[in-house]
């Protein structure tokens, strides 16, 4: 594909969830591929930092999406036969709120839409199988995928590499991109160290870093805490089998997600959904990655009567970051139709469970094949 004076066909900018699966889609389909990331794998800078994601296919967010999650559950079980390793844990997860509520709502017209396998628990029901959730609204009810669960960021990065490089791929880490420059051939990478990688195309998966490479692309940043709690009394009704991993829309509209004690251990994870109201925007390089109690005072109150007795303040908490787009939607695809550029990112913090399809849709289109899954709600060029 390439010709002899490039370095590769195809170099992967970012090694965050998305870069990791394009490179071992890339790679596996015999393309010559190089991936660079700016720090070590599966290192906290990023938006694939944090233990555990939610994963489920009743996509609230866009109806198109669901495809691209079974698509993705399938690959990843490929994944986990590749890498030996185990990245999805299928221990159910529920949505709770009211029934024609955003989060509610959304995943019934997914389901509807696409034949998913759901359960919907009224209150009573509700109550008794997640008995840690409290102060349920009058009519709130809750959406059970039993084949959701959780995802692993960071093993799922390390698995996707490790498999890409088993397949050829050659990984440069600790290398941050400073310019993509076109040539009537391909494009230049240039990175900090000096080295200049020439290639066919670029795929950009840079995460939150995605505009300062393509700066036509509308991204804010958002900085989003991420916070473990530990009860000070252990109960059943804390453990993963009891507390699914969940996202809650509570009066008013504020949504709180999060899931139970994971088996060995002790804390429950719980966080607050941006919703565009509780978080700042921010510069990805001057980011304050610290965190205080303004950053869960919010959480710890809807705790409270959501919740009850996990404790007022966190064990752990870090500051993670995500890009956002004016409507919510990814960006995949090729900006301005440049055959030499290819982009994935703007996940607006629902991409996780996606990546390993996303890694597939972006392999097809670099290739030049008709992506395994129609997305054309994430043209880059639709702003
Ligand atoms: C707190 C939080 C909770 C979330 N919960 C869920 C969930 O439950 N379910 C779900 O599906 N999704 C969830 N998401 C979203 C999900 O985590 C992201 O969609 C996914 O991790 C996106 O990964 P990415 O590869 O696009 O970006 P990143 O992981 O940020 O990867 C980008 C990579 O590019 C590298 N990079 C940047 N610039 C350069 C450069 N110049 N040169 C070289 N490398 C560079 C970075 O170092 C980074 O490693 C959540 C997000 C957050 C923040």
């Amino acid at each position: 594909m390439s010709g002899s004076s490039q370095d590769a066909d195809i170099v992967v900018v970012g090694l965050g969830a998305w870069g990791a699966c394009a490179l071992w889609q890339l790679a596996r389909r015999g393309a010559r591929v190089i991936g660079v990331e700016r720090y070590g794998l599966a290192g906290p800078h990023g938006s694939s930092y944090g233990e555990s994601r939610m994963f489920r296919t009743a996509c609230l967010e866009h109806p198109g999406l669901v495809p691209l999650a079974q698509r993705s559950r399938h690959l990843w079980q490929e994944l986990e036969r590749d890498s030996g390793a185990h990245l999805l844990d299928a221990t159910g997860a529920m949505l709770i709120g009211p029934p024609d509520g955003r989060i509610v709502g959304g995943a019934l017209r997914a389901a509807k839409e696409h034949g998913l396998d759901i359960e919907v628990l009224e209150e009573r029901e509700l109550r008794r199988r997640a008995p840690a959730h409290d102060g349920l609204a009058p009519g709130d009810i809750g959406v059970v995928e039993p084949a959701g669960g959780l995802t692993l960021p960071e093993m799922t990065i390390r698995a996707a590499v490790g498999a890409a490089r088993s397949a050829g791929a050659e990984v440069l880490t600790e290398t941050r991109v400073v310019a993509l420059e076109f040539t009537g051939s391909g494009v230049a990478v240039h990175t900090a160290t000096g080295r200049v990688l020439r290639a066919g195309q670029a795929v950009v998966t840079a995460g939150p870093w995605l505009s300062q490479l393509v700066p036509s692309l509308p991204l804010e940043v958002v900085r989003m805490p991420t916070t473990w709690f530990t009860p000070a009394r252990p109960h059943g009704r804390f453990t993963l089998r009891r507390l699914p991993v969940f996202m809650r829309e509570l009066d008013g509209g504020d949504v709180i997600w999060g899931h139970g004690v994971l088996p060995g251990g002790t804390e429950l994870k719980l966080g607050l959904e941006d919703g565009g109201r509780h978080f700042a925007t921010v510069d990805i390089e001057s980011v304050d990655r610290s965190v205080s109690p303004a950053d869960w005072s919010v959480l710890a109150k809807h705790l409270a009567g959501a919740v009850p007795g996990v404790g007022e303040a966190p064990t752990r908490a870090v500051a993670n970051v995500y890009a956002r787009t004016p409507d919510g939607q990814f960006v995949i695809g090729r900006p301005g139709r440049d055959a030499r550029l290819l982009v994935a990112g703007g996940c607006n913090s629902h991409g996780f469970k996606h990546s390993t399809g996303i890694g597939e849709v972006v392999a097809d289109l670099a290739l030049g094949k008709e992506p395994a899954v129609p997305l054309g709600f994430t043209d880059p060029d639709r702003f």
